[in-house]
């Protein structure tokens, strides 16, 4: 589970029986909004699942690991609220409406959202790769950012900070020494089995001795 917003999670249990709500079935898969507080967000949140509809099958690809079957539902539910960005939980991607009101291109971070979904690690999954895969995903892959686009802060263990600086650091990895390491830490959070030594196995190098050689090349 993870709470980008818990205010906004806070007062979302309610309400959640929307008028107005709309299902969806493209095959396995079915994506419900709730846009009864936000109607002006209507639009935008159908667009989101529409989007989310033909991302799902590759983020499960990407995200499969043995005997795993991906959730067959989700839910969006716009929240009127002055605060947050959007966050997930238990299937759900709360969105709040001021950030979508200010920033209404920024559609991808449904992407990002799903892959929490997707995702569904036991509780208390290492925080930074939780979030970085999820902007690893969004970033490199769904917008096509670049290497350089990434920011590499240069200090220890500046891969912590998660989100995109993690994203950056796993696309780095990707693409030199540990081909597949995304699929691999996504297997080892799934089944409650992740530790700081997978690195190791994967490319022959340690955590730390990856974070330097990324940061002195950038
Ligand atoms: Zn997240």
């Amino acid at each position: 589970m993870r709470l980008h917003a818990p205010s906004v999670i806070a007062a979302a249990a309610i309400n959640l029986l929307a008028v107005g709500a709309s299902i969806s079935i493209a095959a396995d898969f079915e994506i419900t909004v709730n846009a009864a507080e936000t109607p002006h967000l209507k639009e935008w949140a159908e667009e989101s699942k529409e989007l989310l509809l033909k991302w799902k099958p590759r983020l499960v690809n990407l995200l499969s690991s043995p005997g795993f079957e991906a959730p067959t539902s989700a839910e969006i539910v716009m929240r009127k609220t002055d605060e947050g960005v959007a966050g997930t939980a238990n299937g759900k991607i709360y969105v709040s409406s001021h950030w979508i009101e200010k920033h209404p291109e920024d559609i991808g971070l449904m992407v990002h959202e799903l892959v929490h979904v997707i995702q569904d690690y036991p509780n208390g999954a290492e925080f930074w790769i939780c979030e970085g895969i999820a902007d690893y995903i969004r970033w490199a892959i769904y917008e096509g950012k670049e290497q350089d686009w990434f920011q590499r802060p240069k200090e220890e263990g500046g891969y912590k900070q998660g989100y995109r600086v993690a994203g950056g650091f796993l696309l780095w990895i990707e693409s030199n020494d540990g081909p597949g390491i995304v699929n691999k830490l996504n297997r080892a959070l799934r089944e409650g089995e992740y530790k700081p030594e997978l690195f190791e196995e994967a490319t022959g190098k340690t955590l730390d001795e990856l974070w330097d050689a990324y940061t002195a090349e950038g």
